[in-house]
C-alpha cells in the first residue's frame, strides 16, 4: 500500500453523460471512492483538470489570447477542485482547496509544506490551478505536485483502462500494456500525457498508474495493488 499519492482527475471525465460542466452523479461517485482510499489511510493529493469547463487553447482558437486563454483554464481548474471539495465534506470527508495562485479566501495558497501538514493531519489537499503557468497543462502540474509533496506514485485517473498500443477508443485491435517505461512512450509515441509530464516524472523517478477512474471500485483496488491499469517506470 502507497503512504501518499498523488491523483490526477481529468476535467472532462467530470462531465460525465453531459457535453459541458460537472455531471453530479460522477462527481458523487469520484468522492465516495476518494473517501473510501483515505479511510484505508493513504495521504492524498489531488490535482484536477478543467477540460470540461475551458481549455486555453481551444480559446486561442476563438481569437482569445492564449495567456488569457489559459489562465481561464486555471481559473476552470479551480472551479472543479471546489466542486469536489464540497463533494468530499458532504461525505464527511475534510478535504481543502490549496491554490497554485493566490485566490484567498477561495482557496489558501499551495505550498509543499501545507499540502503535506494537510495531508498528515488526515485532510485531502486538493491542488487547484495547475502549475499556476500558462503554456503548461493539468498532467504536468500533477507531475510537478506529485514530486513536490514526495507522493510514492501519480495516480492518472482517465477513462480507458490503461496505456494501449493505439487508441481503443479508435482503434479496436489495440492492445493494452501492463507495464511500460518512460522511454517506451518517447519510443512508440504514445499519446499517455504531454512530454512535459512524462519527463517530469522519469526525470524525478514517480512512477505513474494510469486507470480507468470512470469504474466504480478502480481507485481501491489500485490502492490494493490489483493488477488494474499501466504501470509506467524505469525500467
Ligand atoms: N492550464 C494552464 N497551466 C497549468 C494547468 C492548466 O495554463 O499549469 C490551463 C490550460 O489552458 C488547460 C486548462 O488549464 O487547457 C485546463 O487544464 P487541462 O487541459 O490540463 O485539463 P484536463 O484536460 O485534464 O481536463
Amino acid at each position: 500500500m502507497y503512504k501518499r499519492i498523488l491523483l490526477k482527475l481529468s476535467g472532462e471525465s467530470l462531465m460525465g453523460s453531459k457535453q459541458y460542466g460537472i455531471d453530479e452523479v460522477r462527481l458523487a461517485e469520484y468522492a465516495q471512492q476518494i473517501k473510501e482510499i483515505a479511510e484505508m489511510g493513504v495521504q492524498i493529493g489531488i490535482v484536477i483538470g478543467g477540460g470540461n469547463i475551458f481549455r486555453g487553447l481551444s480559446g486561442a482558437g476563438k481569437g482569445f489570447d492564449r495567456v488569457k486563454g489559459d489562465q481561464m483554464g486555471m481559473l476552470a481548474t479551480t472551479i472543479n477542485a471546489l466542486a469536489l471539495s464540497s463533494a468530499l465534506n458532504s461525505l464527511g470527508q475534510k478535504a481543502r482547496v490549496l491554490t497554485a495562485i493566490n485566490m484567498f479566501p477561495i482557496g489558501e495558497q499551495y505550498s509543499k509544506w501545507r499540502a503535506i501538514e494537510l495531508m498528515e493531519a488526515g485532510e485531502i489537499a486538493i491542488l487547484a490551478g495547475g502549475t499556476g503557468c500558462p503554456y503548461f497543462t493539468t498532467d504536468t502540474g500533477s507531475a510537478l505536485r506529485g514530486i513536490e509533496i514526495e507522493a510514492d506514485v501519480m495516480l492518472k485517473g482517465t477513462r480507458v483502462d490503461g496505456i494501449y498500443t493505439a487508441d481503443p477508443e479508435k482503434d479496436p485491435t489495440a492492445t493494452k500494456f501492463d507495464k511500460i517505461t518512460y522511454d517506451e512512450i518517447y519510443h512508440k509515441g504514445l499519446k499517455v500525457m504531454d512530454l512535459t509530464a512524462t519527463t517530469l516524472c522519469r526525470d524525478n523517478k514517480l512512477p505513474i498508474i494510469v486507470f480507468n477512474m470512470d469504474k466504480v471500485g478502480n481507485l481501491v483496488k489500485v490502492m490494493k495493488d490489483e493488477p488494474i491499469g499501466t504501470l509506467v517506470y524505469e525500467g
